[in-house]
């Protein structure tokens, strides 16, 4: 089977960037990817705007998951939505907690295993599901070994495959498939790719949901400090290798977190499907 490839987006808050952004999945589609995907904010901070840019990408021919968690909206809500994706033709979602933004107070977090469920009960088998993975494990996981077993629960309650966070290390991802096989799953897990554009970004972001950028790595991209072309460069020659890697290793595809650009995702898929 040919690997399967797909571009996450998200939602643009501005004009300018809904605008660019058709261009970018034009551009990005040319590319022939299995399926976009559009982010979430947990708690509906993007709700309408999630649900904009995938029934537009649906209108386009595309085919195109939206990303969905409760948050703090009840059943009703999010079952209109799953509904309104349903009807316009969708048919794939990615499942998950999500995170609520500080400052929406208290809100209790509905596993994503739990809207697993809830699709599957209202909707069958129409959509095809994803769900988060950690090779580096989920920062709130009371363990390794959990955090697998919960991942196991959120697939047996009907999730097709899942999407990794991103990481930097390949052993990672080979020591989890491995260990996932162990505990019984036995579907695919695509890894998710950060392409590294931008290191005080990527470092921010990378403290806040656990995932590791290796010392080594560290080390080289700050000390390319202001030179963002050198970043660019050589973060391009990694990612590209640590896709290569995985691809050899027999990871069955890639999800590409493209940040809304079209470089270097581009440049690096057609360099793997040379
Ligand atoms: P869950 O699978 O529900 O797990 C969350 C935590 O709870 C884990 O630590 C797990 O070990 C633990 N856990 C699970 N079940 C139980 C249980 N029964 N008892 C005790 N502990 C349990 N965030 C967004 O806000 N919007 C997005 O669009 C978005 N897209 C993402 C896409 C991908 C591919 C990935 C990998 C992540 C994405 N995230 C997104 C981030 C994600 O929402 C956060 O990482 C969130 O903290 C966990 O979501 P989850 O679906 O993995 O949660």
């Amino acid at each position: 089977m040919s690997p399967r490839f797909s571009f996450e987006f998200f939602p643009p808050k501005t004009p300018a960037g809904k605008e660019k952004l058709q261009t970018v999945r034009a551009e990005l589609a040319e590319l022939d990817p299995s399926f976009f995907s559009v982010t979430y904010g947990a708690g509906g901070s993007t709700r309408d705007n999630t649900k904009n840019i995938v029934l537009e990408t649906k209108a386009a021919g595309l085919s195109v998951a939206p990303h969905l968690s409760f948050g703090g909206d009840d059943e009703e809500t999010v079952l209109s939505l799953i509904n309104d994706y349903k009807n316009a033709g969708v048919d794939r979602m990615v499942a998950l907690r999500g995170d609520v933004p500080s400052g929406m107070g208290a809100t209790r977090l509905i596993y994503a295993r739990e809207l697993v469920e809830f699709v599957r009960k209202h909707t069958g088998d129409h959509f095809e599901i994803e769900v988060a993975a950690y090779p580096e494990i989920h920062p709130d996981a009371p363990s390794y070994a959990k955090d697998i077993d919960y991942l196991k629960q959120k697939l047996d309650a009907g999730a097709n495959s899942a999407i990794t966070q991103y990481f930097f290390n390949a052993d990672a991802y080979f020591y989890f498939l491995e260990d996932c096989e162990k505990a019984g799953i036995d579907k695919p897990i695509y890894p998710g790719i950060m392409p590294i554009t931008n290191f005080t970004n990527l470092a921010r972001f990378s403290r806040n949901c656990g995932a590791d950028i290796p010392r080594w790595l560290t080390q080289k991209l700050s000390g390319y400090g202001d030179d963002q072309e050198s970043v660019t460069k050589f973060g391009e020659e990694f990612v590209t290798e640590l896709c290569q890697i995985l691809m050899e290793g027999g990871a069955p595809g890639i999800h590409f977190y493209t940040m809304n650009q079209v470089e270097p995702v581009k440049r690096m898929l057609q360099e793997l499907q040379r």
